[in-house]
């Protein structure tokens, strides 16, 4: 198993370390009855339809049943999710009590999540492992009424699952006592410090007994994240599992070099040719978002775009229409995006390769997750030639270079896409600070309201009610890639699971 003591694992902010191939190969021989889990938690593992641990799910199980500390290097969509909180509802099992009295159910763990969505993805989760036991389980996140969050915390709640804000807005006004609290979650530890929680995240922990288990996940390790794991987790275990940056095995990647102005005819070439439904195409702008899914839809295609700069009342229609298969093509910005657990999706395509390289591989993970195979395709022009080879080393793979069969570059899409490099050019400030670090922030708007509050403390907080970002995405019955309309001239597709497997290549 890849189980080190910590500080010895080697992993750096941009250094991609792939789990040795005894962890990878691990979930063939683990089950779940293994672990000695209760047989309400595994029937409710049955229910969700797993049989067999995934490698994080493999190593951290064990560990965090030991009591252990534990500093996870995994990304969503490797099933880390249950790899933490299906030991905490186990051990939290000894606590179980289905007493009225709302004493007799304090909060004993608590999962923090940068994003609202992640915290209900996280929730749905919890409440579906725990759904044959007795404890009690809620979510909190900004944006939304207090109300009804704190009737269900002043119920009795043992697993509490929050964005840090609004954590801290439910300790200002006592509906949440955290002096209980025996495990402690950090999820995507690595987007909590981009957004600028740290200082709600070190307000929380001081609040917190000294006494306790902490867990930490993160997808990547920069020294800030070294520094908080140091400050806070105790002899941690480090485990590590082949992140979805090594998937490019499940994930079919082709990338088709065109003129910059004829990109947004390549995008509609390519989905109109594949016949793809439920499509995300990614663009690294909010007005290029726009102006695509204007264009596409000027072509005949059912498209729309999602950003930060949309209502909610838009957000919510268009991932309604999504959902219900009336929209076939979402253009989204990565911010956006982010957080959707957005399984089964045949394809994304790239309209804009990423400044950031990370960012590129947090795109493809949007399809062939869960074991299912994808495509992901990409357009980029000669200017792009420099983030191509970051991703490149990024992935340390050379991805195929295609040829867009039957592409005629018509007279539509240049005059928008020469427009908007002028409107880039006008913000240049925007595009070097890029949608990561400030253009668009996360969707949640707890950032936003940080600031207003300023670091020092409480005050009046400025709530953005964001419904949208709240539903968790349920691909729609037409999701299944078309037979009809196979890669030209794709390599035979790789080997399934790297992402949950990380198997062994044949
Ligand atoms: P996560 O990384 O926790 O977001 O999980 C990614 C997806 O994998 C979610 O849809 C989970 O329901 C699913 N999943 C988690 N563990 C397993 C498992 N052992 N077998 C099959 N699917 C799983």
């Amino acid at each position: 198993m890849a189980i080190a003591e910590w500080p010895t694992m080697n992993m750096s902010d941009t250094e991609i370390t792939l789990a040795p191939e005894g962890a990878a190969a691990a979930p063939a021989q683990v089950r779940f009855s293994d672990f000695g889990l209760s047989p309400d938690i595994q029937r409710a593992l049955t229910e969700q339809g797993y049989t067999h641990p995934t490698p994080i799910q493999a190593q951290a199980i064990p560990v965090v049943l030991q009591g252990r500390d534990v500093m996870g290097a995994a990304q969503t969509g490797t099933g880390k999710t249950a790899s933490f909180s299906l030991p905490i509802i186990q051990l939290l099992l000894a606590h179980a009590n289905s007493s009225m009295s709302p004493a007799r159910h304090p909060v004993r763990a608590l999962v923090l999540t940068p994003t609202r969505e992640l915290a209900v993805q996280v929730a749905d989760n919890v409440k579906a492992y725990c759904k044959h036991t007795p404890l009690r389980s809620t979510v909190v996140f900004g944006g939304m009424d207090m109300k009804p969050q704190t009737a269900a915390l002043r119920s009795g709640i043992e697993i509490v699952i929050a964005t840090p804000g609004r954590l801290l807005d439910h300790v200002e006004q006592k509906t949440v006592s955290l002096g209980q609290v025996q495990m402690l979650v950090m999820d995507e530890a690595d987007r909590m410090l981009d957004m600028g929680f740290l200082p709600d995240l070190q307000r929380i922990i001081n609040l917190l007994p000294k006494a306790r288990q902490n867990l930490m996940f993160s997808a990547t390790f920069s020294p800030e994240i070294k520094k908080l794991a140091n400050s806070f987790l105790n002899n941690p275990v480090s485990i590590e599992v082949a992140r979805s940056n090594a998937t490019a095995d499940k994930v079919t990647q082709v990338v088709y070099k065109v003129a910059e102005e004829h990109k947004r005819d390549a995008v509609a070439h390519i989905l109109r040719q594949r016949e793809l439904k439920q499509v995300i195409v990614f663009s690294n702008t909010k007005i290029g978002a726009s102006r695509l899914a204007r264009g596409l839809e000027q072509d005949g295609m059912k498209a729309t775009a999602i950003h930060g700069d949309k209502s909610q009342q838009e957000r919510m229609a268009a991932l309604d229409a999504f959902k219900k298969g009336e929209i076939d093509v979402l253009v989204a910005t990565d911010v956006a995006a982010r957080g959707l657990d957005i399984s089964d999706l045949p394809c994304v395509v790239n309209y804009d390769l990423p400044y950031n390289a990370e960012d590129y591989v947090h795109r493809i993970g949007r399809t062939g997750r869960a074991g299912a195979s994808g495509d992901a395709i990409s357009i980029y022009s000669d200017k792009d030639e420099r983030l191509l080879a970051d991703i490149e080393k990024l992935i340390k793979q050379t991805i195929r270079r295609g040829e867009l069969q039957g592409f005629a570059p018509g007279s539509h899409g240049g005059d928008e896409r020469h427009g908007e490099r002028r409107a880039r050019r006008g913000s240049e400030a925007d595009r070097s600070r890029g949608e990561r670090g400030g253009a668009e922030r996360a969707p949640g708007g707890e950032r936003e309201r940080e600031r207003s509050r300023g670091p020092a403390g409480p005050g009046p907080r400025r709530e953005k009610v964001d419904p949208w970002f709240l539903k968790p995405y349920e691909p729609s019955r037409s999701a299944a890639p078309t037979a009809s309309a196979p890669l030209p001239a794709a390599k035979p597709k790789a080997k399934l699971a790297a992402l949950l497997g990380g198997l062994p290549k044949a």
